[in-house]
């Protein structure tokens, strides 16, 4: 829904991924990793925020979470009555950061009407036939990636595995995230040449590493703020990760 890096942009909302997933039954399962600045409307041009069974928030930079504030309001306050209790995971602040979010000035209030999660290392979370399992990643802030296990839409009967970086740069989370993924979706913010503070994002190089040490079988390039050139961060992803590698863009689908 929203690719964006560290903010809105002109062409798409910030970081905002859409990861869906049939059981048996053929029922859809639909997780949100992040809600980030403009994603709320974004969810709303694709399906009844209803049927969303899960979100994930990687970390509380607004880029990630901003838009649960809508969420929030939607789940309240639609006509037809609040929405069941929607699973939110996120970092140890959550509910408080959503609380200050909406303007709220009790210490002790929680935003939302959520089901609130605090993710802890390796340990995963079913949300239907999927498992979405955090790694402690390297940002500013209390940051996670994630693994995420479950049927393959392409191959019947094969499981296959999703990474997502969140915000980072090079770690041993990442590593986790990024080894044997059929699908990784991994951050490249900095500019190698303009770039050079280490330990908040990943540079295209940096990006391209990752993927090639895992192994990655196609990468997603994602969180290119408006203001990098983004065919120079692709080619860098590409000097040193030799596999198929997508810019994200608004709207684009993968299936694996
Ligand atoms: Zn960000
Ligand atoms: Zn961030």
């Amino acid at each position: 829904m929203g690719c964006t890096g560290s903010l809105a942009g002109p062409r798409s909302p910030a970081s905002s991924y859409l990861v869906q997933t049939r059981d048996k039954a053929g029922r859809l399962w639909t997780a949100s990793l992040d809600m980030g600045s403009g994603a709320f409307g974004a969810l709303q041009a694709v399906m009844p925020p209803e049927a969303l069974d899960f979100v994930g928030i990687s970390h509380l930079h607004p880029d990630h979470c901003a838009d649960l504030t809508g969420l929030a309001v939607y789940a309240k306050y639609r006509p037809g009555g609040a929405m069941a209790s929607l699973p939110v995971y996120g970092p140890q602040d959550t509910p408080h950061h959503l609380a200050e979010l909406q303007y709220s000035h009790d210490p002790d209030s929680e935003g939302g009407d959520f089901n609130y999660g605090v993710w802890s290392q390796g340990v995963g979370i079913p949300v239907g036939p999927m498992t979405i399992t955090p790694y402690r990643v390297l940002h500013p802030v209390e940051a996670w990636g994630f693994r995420l296990d479950g049927p393959s839409d392409s191959v019947p009967g094969r499981q296959v595995t999703m990474g997502y970086s969140g915000d980072t740069d090079t770690c041993d989370g990442l590593t986790e995230v990024a080894a044997g993924t059929d699908l990784l979706l991994i951050e490249a913010a900095f500019e190698q040449d303009r770039d050079v503070a280490r330990g908040v994002h990943l540079t295209g190089e940096r990006a391209g590493q990752v993927a090639r040490a895992g192994r990655a079988k196609r990468v997603v390039v994602t969180h290119v703020p408006p203001w990098n050139r983004a065919a120079l961060t692709l080619s860098a992803v590409a000097s040193k990760y030799s596999g198929p590698i997508y810019l994200a863009k608004r709207w684009a689908s993968y299936v694996i």
